[in-house]
């Protein structure tokens, strides 16, 4: 059975990466028919950071990704935070001490700094393998009898793995292929420290077996770990599960990973959800919907032109098998595209309740212009150029009080001499149109401009400038018959006192 993992540690907010991360894991699940599990990775106590474990779990429901097994969600594989599962990583890393693939070690982190220095003085690399094991303080350069009094003083030790020497490691990713590594660069890793807590590399392992995983899809910064994880595997004699490690995600522009740095500078988030000073999507007003498409497309690619997805058909179209290997550059401007996508596509009845949330806030309206009925017909009219329910004011906010002002570049350019009489004409017009509609009034207005030989623009322009302030804004018989008579004739007599 198909059993993956999103396994975040909580120390902060989780990054549009780590929703990526989780997306594909989801979306890898749902198509197997598998589970995908939540485990939070807290052994690390000095970087716990309150809040963040709900942070993660809301952030997973906003987007509609839920996990199916978790905190507060047996599945019969909990507890799901490392730190409840404390007691059970010990006896893991003394079986690999009893079968001679890890060693206790005592160096202080003094002795192993100077030799850190020393071989860099020397212009080499320090690394903790059978290079330099006996020259250093563990079990395989002591007498049992040694190890034994310095456990038995309460030294404090950490059990490291013991990398084989000379072996080509031949490793298998999904998505790269096989990876070949030479076992003499890689470190003794440390597997469990004398606190009695496990490192990440130990806990990972052993949750991924006991939970049944059967693939880690996860980002590429955990692809130098491959080599550890694949040799503790083997060490124990399980099987691994499938690996799968997910491109990066790139600035938008020049080189290197998207950052914080990148959203605060370019003023979009990188977060779901905020998250203290930093405005998350959400509070940026993009739809759950198209934080989820646009982050599926960072990687993936179905193989054709297609670029809008919903989420099932997402789960329909996934494979691992078209993730990309190199990085996916991030496009700010193509998330604000999905969501005016997704903004099209909601109903002007959803849309008006957004944007009632905000009108109300703004005391000079006139009661009886929040109606859901009145606001709906506002939005149906401006929403085609809007990307969020914020930009709903700034497009429409005249359909809710009247100018203040006139934009004065356009007022020297409609406003002739001849203006205030054609207005006092078109105020006429629209006090005779009993119709208050777009298409009568339109068909008025356009016979009396006809009838008497005028000029369109000299009669369009100063009335778009009279009603609106400015020379934009939706077809202007759909202005008036929304502003209706009153408001409409109110506000031309203002332009013109
Ligand atoms: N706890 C690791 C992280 O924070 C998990 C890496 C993995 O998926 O193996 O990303």
């Amino acid at each position: 059975k198909v059993r993956v993992r999103f396994a975040p540690s909580p120390t902060g907010p989780l990054h549009i990466g780590g929703v990526r991360t989780a997306l594909f894991n989801y979306l890898f699940a749902k198509k197997h028919g598998g589970d995908f599990v939540l485990r939070i990775e807290d052994t690390d106590q000095n970087r716990y950071v309150e809040g963040a474990e709900q942070y993660i779990t809301e952030a997973l429901n906003w987007c509609g990704i839920p996990y199916d097994e978790g905190p507060n969600k047996d599945g019969g594989y909990g507890p799901y935070r490392q730190s409840e599962r404390k007691k059970l990583y010990k006896d893991f890393a003394l079986q690999l001490i009893s079968n001679g693939n890890a060693y206790y070690a005592f160096d202080t982190p003094k002795k192993l700094d100077f030799h850190r220095k020393d071989h860099e003085s020397k212009g080499k690399t320090f690394i903790y393998n059978w290079h330099n094991r006996l020259k250093l303080t563990n079990s395989l350069s002591l007498t049992p009898g040694e190890v034994q009094q310095k456990l038995a003083d309460g030294e404090p030790f950490v059990i490291r793995f013991k990398t084989p020497e000379n072996q080509t490691l031949k490793l298998k990713d999904t998505i790269r292929g096989e990876i070949q590594i030479d076992t003499n660069t890689l470190d003794d890793k440390i597997l469990f420290k004398s606190d009695g807590m496990p490192t990440y590399h130990l806990a990972n392992i052993v949750d991924d077996h006991l939970m049944e995983i059967s693939h880690v899809i996860r980002g590429e910064e955990w692809l130098p770990s491959l080599a550890l994880h694949q040799m503790l595997y083997d060490a124990f004699g399980w099987n691994a599960p499938e690996f799968a490690h997910l491109p990066l995600i790139m600035k938008p522009v020049g080189k290197g990973k998207l950052s914080k740095r990148d959203g605060e500078k370019g003023g979009f988030p990188v977060f779901p959800l905020s998250w203290n000073e930093s405005k998350g999507y959400r509070e940026s007003g993009y739809f759950p919907e198209a934080v989820v498409n646009f982050l599926a497309l960072l990687g993936w690619n179905p193989g054709t032109e297609q670029e809008l997805f919903t989420l099932s058909e997402l789960v329909a179209s996934f494979s691992l098998d078209r993730v990309n290997k190199s990085g996916a550059r991030f496009d700010p401007d193509k998330t604000k595209w999905y969501n005016h996508h997704y903004l099209q596509g909601k109903t002007d009845n959803e849309l008006a309740t957004l944007f009632q949330r905000e009108l109300i806030s703004k005391s000079s309206i006139d009661p009886a212009r929040l109606e859901s009925s009145y606001v709906e017909k506002v939005v149906s009219l401006i929403k085609e150029r809007a990307n969020f329910v914020s930009d709903f004011w700034s497009l429409g906010y005249y359909f809710f009080e009247a100018p203040l002002e006139f934009n004065e570049k356009a007022s020297r350019k409609q406003w002739k001499e001849t203006t205030e009489s054609l207005m006092l004409n078109v105020i006429k017009v629209l006090e005779a149109t009993l119709e208050f509609k777009s298409p009568e009034l339109e068909k008025n207005i356009k016979d009396w401009i006809g009838a008497n030989d005028l000029s369109f623009g000299k009669v369009m322009g100063p009335l778009r400038l009279s009603l609106v302030g400015d020379m934009k804004g939706p077809h202007v018989f759909d202005i008036i018959e929304l502003l209706g008579q009153q408001e409409s004739v109110n506000r031309i007599k203002n332009a013109i006192a």
